[in-house]
């Protein structure tokens, strides 16, 4: 997604795409590494305005991606959606020194140099972001029995059980004894 600087006027422009993940170079990367498999196209909205002295872009951004349960190790689908902003200042008169920068907050400000802007870079990073680290198939997913491997969402294991109530089998002996 690339805009000629001299055709950004105050009044936002938007520019709207859907691609396979697969003609995003670093998205295909984080797909080769295994952390997930995109399973829809990346739909990307941007809005672009000029402001000041800078450029401001607002962009939406989804897909779906395939991942592996970090627990239990189940497949699961879970769509990727983010919003953000991001402002573009020309190289010569941008933010360069830090104290700019803090004063700006969250606020994520992007030097460009030439007449053309690429937004199609931090699109993607934006995106990358999204992709949990640790995926979980539900939040409260039991994951698999530590010693015997059994899948705990689906079905209980006695190894699980006897770790749990060694601490009570005095008692249960008592009990049992009486
Ligand atoms: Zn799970
Ligand atoms: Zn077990």
């Amino acid at each position: 997604m690339k805009l000629q600087v001299g055709a950004i006027k105050e009044k936002a422009t938007s520019l709207v795409s859907e691609e396979p993940a697969e003609a995003y170079p670093a998205l295909l990367a984080v797909q080769e590494a295994g952390e997930c498999r995109f399973v829809a196209p990346v739909t990307a909205r941007l809005s672009v305005g000029k402001e000041y002295d800078h450029i401001r872009a607002h962009g939406e951004v989804s897909t779906t991606v395939a991942l592996v349960c970090s627990r239990c190790l189940v497949d699961f689908t879970q769509e990727l959606h983010t919003s953000f902003t991001i402002f573009y200042s020309p190289a010569s008169v941008g933010p360069q020194d830090e104290e700019v920068e803090l004063s700006e907050e969250d606020l994520v400000s992007i030097p460009y140099e030439g007449d053309e802007i690429d937004f199609t870079p931090e699109i993607v990073a934006q995106l990358i972001t999204e992709i949990p680290y640790k995926p979980l198939c539900r939040e409260e997913c039991k994951g698999l029995c530590a010693s015997c491997g059994v899948d705990l969402n689906v079905t209980e294991c006695t190894c699980e059980k006897d770790a749990f109530s060694l601490k009570f089998s005095a008692l249960k002996d008592f009990k049992v004894d009486k």
